[in-house]
């Protein structure tokens, strides 16, 4: 085909621009980089590189011989799904499950798909990519059973811990991964609601002492850089909190959260989810409450917004 794959024996740590694949040493094995690129450049609806290369890591560890008994191939198709949606990726007049030049853009072909009937539904619990991950492990009709990426009750956890694990493997497949320079990222998806220093009797201080960001109950949290767990768990007013300390000496602060996935004492790294908002303790609904600090302690804070801007990050 005509992609520049790499041999074999050439595993250079390279970077194919923004939003491109980390590849070689704990990367994406050069061989299929540029299969992975193509998959996801050749979808207009914004399928990230990454994402695909986390699946196939998680499907078949980069296996083209890869055979769980049901699943077949690099991408892991079942033969019904692959009878369906298997396409002749390098035009070699055979569609063949076991060649990474045919399963892999099958796989983008089928995740972008996935996504732009994801992108339909943003009732649904969970982000699109979530949801078309879920799809892709369960089919798109347990996510429309359960309005969003099925919960852990569900078939044993397979589904939900399949996204879990996938979105939390997308930061070591990314150039923007643990290369990069700032290494800070938003906490949440969503819009910015009530800012910080507003004034307010609903807060002890009389003023709000962090940002809060507008997003439903089950959005996904994730530690705005790395750092050790300090705190985690029922904190008073602000619900279910994680505190994180970081290397620089200062600690960010989420609160609200309806389920804490970490625990005091373990290490996180940036962008890792820590667990899903909510809307507990001292909420008028449901949000994210989110602080930076310079000590672990309420009555520390500083403007989070400005703290997150002066380090790249856009809010
Ligand atoms: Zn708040």
């Amino acid at each position: 085909m005509a992609a520049a794959v790499l041999a074999d024996d050439e595993e250079p740590s390279l970077n194919l621009g923004a939003g491109g694949l980390k590849i070689g040493k704990g990367g994406v094995p050069a061989k299929y980089a540029g299969l992975i690129q193509e998959a996801a450049e050749d979808c207009d609806a914004g399928l990230s590189a990454a994402v695909l290369a986390a699946q196939i890591q998680q499907e078949s560890g980069f296996n083209p011989r890869a055979d769980s008994g049901q699943a077949q191939g690099i991408a892991q198709f079942i033969p019904t799904t692959w009878a369906s949606s298997g396409i002749d990726g390098n035009g070699d007049g055979k569609k063949d499950v076991w060649d990474p030049e045919d399963a892999i853009p099958s796989q983008g072909r089928m995740m972008c798909k996935l996504l732009k009937t994801a992108k339909k539904h943003p009732e649904y619990n969970g982000s699109p990519i979530e949801l078309a991950l879920a799809a892709y492990n369960a089919g798109w009709h347990r996510v429309e059973q359960y309005r969003g990426v099925p919960p852990e009750r569900f078939a044993a956890g397979q589904t939900y811990h399949y996204v879990e694990i996938i979105m939390a493997g997308v930061k070591r497949f990314s150039d923007e991964g643990g290369t990069s320079s700032s290494g800070w990222t938003r906490p949440v998806k969503g819009p910015l609601g009530t800012p910080y220093h507003a004034r307010g009797g609903a807060w002890s201080s009389g003023q709000h002492t962090g940002i809060d960001f507008v997003v439903p109950t089950g959005t996904t949290v994730r530690a705005v850089g790395s750092g050790t767990v300090v705190a985690a768990g029922p904190g008073g007013a602000y619900g279910n909190q994680v505190v994180i300390r970081h290397a620089d000496g200062h600690y960010s602060q989420y609160g609200h959260m309806s389920k804490v996935h970490i625990v005091k004492g373990d290490k996180v790294k940036s962008g890792q989810k820590i667990g899903i908002s909510g809307a507990t303790g001292n909420a008028s609904g449901p949000h994210l409450h989110f602080e930076i600090r310079t000590g672990p302690d309420y009555g520390s804070d500083i403007d989070p917004a400005a703290f997150l801007r002066n380090r790249g990050v856009k809010l």
